[in-house]
């Protein structure tokens, strides 16, 4: 089932999130859901605060060349355990402040823990894209958005655009 993606501003995406402690019939749900969500938009990657839900749950899979098997990968208490000295730099996106798009600096490389939905622990190293939406999406569950990367004048500049297009939104 498709969940409503939050939209910018809104306190929830600016909220710390609880850890996973039990994967649930009612969690393994919500990271279908979130799947199904996110290649909807589409997108390649959803954190649980962006549906709504303050759990440290992230859905991503940034398999993008063409014919290219799927990769959904599900992730419960995800966590950086090192990252590259390294960095990389990517125009990033986020399903919850649609159309636009920043330049942001990330390690380029990263180790990640996390238990995955059959509830089984997980290590592995990601680049290239994959790095930076995983960065991109633990950031959600400590209610961190890309724009509080940028410089202030530019953050609020797309806060106000999505303010306007939630006013937009509530009128339709
Ligand atoms: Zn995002």
């Amino acid at each position: 089932m498709k969940r409503s993606i939050l939209i910018h501003p809104d306190p929830r995406l600016k909220k710390a999130c609880a850890p996973v402690t039990d994967i649930t019939d009612d969690m393994a749900k919500l990271a279908d859901d979130m799947l199904e969500t996110m290649y909807d938009a589409p997108g390649i990657g959803l954190a649980a605060p962006q549906v709504g839900v303050l759990s440290r749950l992230i859905v991503l899979d940034c398999v993008k060349e063409e014919g290219a098997a799927p990769r959904p990968t599900v992730m419960f208490n995800p966590e950086i355990t090192a990252a590259s000295d390294e960095t990389s730099v990517y125009e990033e996106g986020c399903l919850s402040i649609p159309d636009q798009y920043a330049e942001v600096t990330r390690p380029a490389e990263v180790e990640v823990t996390w238990i995955d939905r059959d509830g089984n622990s997980q290590k592995a190293t990601f680049d290239k894209l994959w790095a930076t939406c995983v960065q991109h999406e633990i950031d959600h569950l400590d209610g961190k958005l890309f724009i509080d990367y940028l410089k202030p004048l530019k953050r609020q500049l797309i806060t106000r655009k999505m303010q306007k297009l939630k006013r937009e939104m509530a009128r339709a």
